[in-house]
């Protein structure tokens, strides 16, 4: 495995390379998630490329940048386990490289609503960062979570717009042995917060249920949901089409819950595709 931190060591490395490259954008702190679209990129193409970094671009003001875990030695060997060809953890100056930049705006209508509205000017900085490493990797294919949903959205309506010759595949999300959703911040979850936590795969297990049963009414199921995940502090839970807009009646392939709680502070996001 190969792990470079300086841009221009990486564009000479990529055009060296024939064969389909597929990229893994990450922030490190990797955990089964992370390393299932490492797995995915692994098995479809020639070359996969994982970068690690913690893009201080996607974090709002209030949030503390300094505080997100940086486990740089475990994330190394956890790729080198898997066998990637190249770790790309850059520096940030090199890839912010003036103050006084080109910078990409993210659809205001998908990007100001859910984690847009609590986080304000996210996406931008995701959409920032992600068109400077599709430019030095020039990936066929690109893999993200299923987990994180707006921002899977939100990339494949840059990709869409700015006419880019890139496949995103999504990924399903990988989950613990009590149904948890996999996160870089469950370890900030003592014994009770993960207890209340377990409300959320509940949730939306009670949701499923019920669209099994033949439910389809969106404002039916967001009760469900909601009595379902009560008491914990509720950011949002709203079934949206893809275009995050609400709807009054789930459709197959164009529908997901999206929910954002917090369990003793800490913000949890989950959804279901429908
Ligand atoms: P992050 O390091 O949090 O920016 O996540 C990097 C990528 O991993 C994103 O595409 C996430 O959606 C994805 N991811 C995070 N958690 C999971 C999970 N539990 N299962 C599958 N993918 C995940």
């Amino acid at each position: 495995m190969k792990i470079v931190t300086k841009v221009k060591d990486l564009i000479s490395l990529i055009k060296n390379i024939n064969g389909k490259v597929g990229f893994v954008p990450t922030m490190g702190a990797l955990h089964e998630g992370h390393l299932s679209l490492m797995q995915n990129s692994k098995n479809d193409n020639d070359i996969t490329v994982v970068s690690i970094f913690v893009n201080p671009r996607q974090f709002g003001e209030n949030e503390d940048l300094g505080k997100y875990p940086r486990p740089k030695n475990k994330d190394i060997s956890l790729c080198k386990s898997l066998d990637i060809d190249i770790l790309f953890m850059p520096e940030e100056s090199s890839i912010y490289q003036s103050s006084d930049e080109v910078r990409i705006l993210a659809p205001k209508n998908m990007a100001q609503v859910f984690e847009g509205e609590i986080r304000k000017g996210h996406f931008d900085g995701v959409l920032s960062v992600l068109i400077k490493f599709f430019n030095i990797i020039k990936p066929q294919n690109a893999y993200f979570g299923k987990k994180d949903a707006q921002q899977l959205l939100i990339v494949k309506h840059m990709i869409k717009d700015l006419f880019l010759d890139i496949n995103i595949i999504a990924c399903d999300t990988k989950r613990d042995k009590h149904n948890l959703a996999l996160s870089s911040r469950n370890i900030y979850l003592d014994k009770n917060a993960y207890n209340n936590a377990l409300k959320i795969p509940y949730s939306l297990e009670n949701v499923l249920q019920a669209v099994l049963s033949g439910e389809n009414n969106s404002i039916v199921l967001e009760k469900i949901a909601l009595e379902c995940l009560a008491p914990l502090e509720i950011d949002y839970c709203k079934i949206v089409d893809f275009n995050l807009e609400a709807i009054k009646t789930i459709k197959k392939d164009n529908s997901l819950l999206i929910l954002a709680v917090r369990v003793d502070g800490v913000r949890l996001l989950d959804n279901y595709w429908f």
